[in-house]
């Protein structure tokens, strides 16, 4: 069967082209790995005992900035299924304790350096270079940097300061920060179920080749999928390999990127069982782990969720040592345990540039990209890649 767009990788990138691709009546096809869609955008859920309690083990927050992303949850008549997160505090666990990152700040550094915020520009600075003129050197390696690394988590000082926060326009009407009922991933079931868009999971892309002018993309189970148009919207690393032989210079400009793996371990607890106070998150400075996230922002009558996000390479009992330790619970308490491994850009000054050699590469030719190594990692910016991809779509076609 061929389809006009053959989709691999179904995250947030994959299922937005997807879905502005079915909108203008594309006949569209999306291929994921996985055995659900959603990819760093989804949630887990625990069912046992009777419960029904999702946490998120990558994304776990939308703005009302992320107005592409709006649109797309309002066609899915998902707006009312949106949802304040309680304000509760990031905070930051310092010698056993948990405190405010406000009372961590040196407030005569940064009341003398915060000036310059109106100033100084944040394009061609990375963040290390922006943000310690903003908040001053000790506040930023002592604070702030922690809170950054915790972002993508990742070490960031290098990272392109304009690519990490960005302002963007907001819709007034929408609350300023939300998640959904049923957690991010009913959102990304919500996109895999619409109309003209034909879902396969547990589908791994493993080969692509080019034949009489159409793309044969062929995936581990050795079915063969046929398009006119192919979108890959997988890690860069993923994306490179896929178009080694087909595209090189393509797959060349892709592989010059950095990720990082993020090894996220998610824990569900009985309420009575854990003592430390509500938190969004805790931030450990210099710790095996870049940040605990959760779910406390959106409270449950009977159980906590935590995800901690781990730097790769540590082993099973350490990881469940320190995540132990951090809780102050001993591993029997912990009545779920659930494991993932995303990929997050690891950005640098410079990346604007490569941007613009990536779009002249792929001018004219019947091959969309998109991702989160883009114009940014949010959500939005891979909502707002694949919204430009899909206007090249309607030319190729
Ligand atoms: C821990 C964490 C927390 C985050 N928090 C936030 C947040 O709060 N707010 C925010 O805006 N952003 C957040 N982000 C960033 C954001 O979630 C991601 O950048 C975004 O979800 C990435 O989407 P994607 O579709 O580009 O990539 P992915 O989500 O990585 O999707 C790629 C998909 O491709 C599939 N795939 C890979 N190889 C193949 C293959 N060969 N064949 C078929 N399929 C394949 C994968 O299984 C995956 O589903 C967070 C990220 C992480 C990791």
């Amino acid at each position: 069967m061929k389809s006009d767009v053959v989709i691999v990788g179904g995250g947030i990138s994959g299922l937005s082209l997807a879905f502005y691709a079915a909108k203008a009546g594309f006949k569209t096809t999306l291929l994921e790995k996985n055995d659900n869609p959603g990819g760093s955008f989804s949630s887990h859920r625990y069912t046992g005992n009777n419960a029904n309690f999702w946490f998120e083990l990558g994304a776990h927050t939308c703005y009302n900035s992320y107005q592409n992303l709006l649109d797309i949850v309002d066609a899915c008549n998902l707006t009312d299924s949106i949802i304040p997160r309680e304000k509760v505090p990031f905070t930051l666990l310092v010698d056993k304790q948990l405190k405010s990152v406000f009372s961590a700040l040196n407030i005569f550094e940064a009341l003398k350096s915060i000036p310059n915020i109106f100033s100084l520009k944040k394009e061609g600075l990375s963040v290390r270079d922006y943000y310690s003129k903003i908040v001053g050197v000790n506040n930023y390696n002592n604070t702030l940097s922690h809170f950054f690394n915790a972002v993508p988590s990742q070490p960031t000082d290098d990272f392109p300061a304009d690519m990490m926060f960005k302002s963007r326009p907001k819709r007034k009407e929408v609350l300023k920060n939300y998640t959904f009922k049923e957690g991010l991933q009913s959102v990304a079931k919500a996109i895999a179920k619409s109309k003209g868009i034909n879902v396969f999971t547990d589908q791994e892309v493993t080969g692509i080749e080019v034949i009489d002018g159409s793309y044969a993309i062929t995936t581990k189970a050795g079915v063969t999928h046929s398009a006119t148009t192919l979108a890959l919207a997988t890690p860069s690393a993923v994306s490179s390999h896929l178009l080694q032989t087909i595209e090189p210079d393509i797959s060349k400009h892709l592989g010059s990127l950095k990720a990082a793996t993020v090894d996220s371990v998610g824990v569900v607890i009985n309420k009575r069982d854990l003592s430390i106070k509500p938190v969004a998150a805790i931030i450990s400075p210099n710790d095996i782990f870049f940040s605990a996230v959760s779910r406390d922002t959106v409270s449950d009558d009977n159980y906590r969720g935590f995800a901690f996000h781990f730097k790769p390479g540590e082993s099973d009992e350490t990881k469940m040592r320190r995540i132990t330790d951090v809780l102050g619970i001993s591993e029997s308490k912990i009545i779920h345990k659930h494991t993932v491994l995303n990929t997050v850009p690891s950005l640098r000054l410079g990346h604007r540039e490569w941007l613009e050699k990536m779009n002249s590469l792929l001018a004219g030719k019947n091959l969309l990209l998109t991702g989160n190594y883009f114009g940014g990692m949010a959500i939005e910016d891979c909502v707002s890649r694949s919204l430009s991809e899909s206007s090249r779509l309607k030319k190729a076609l």
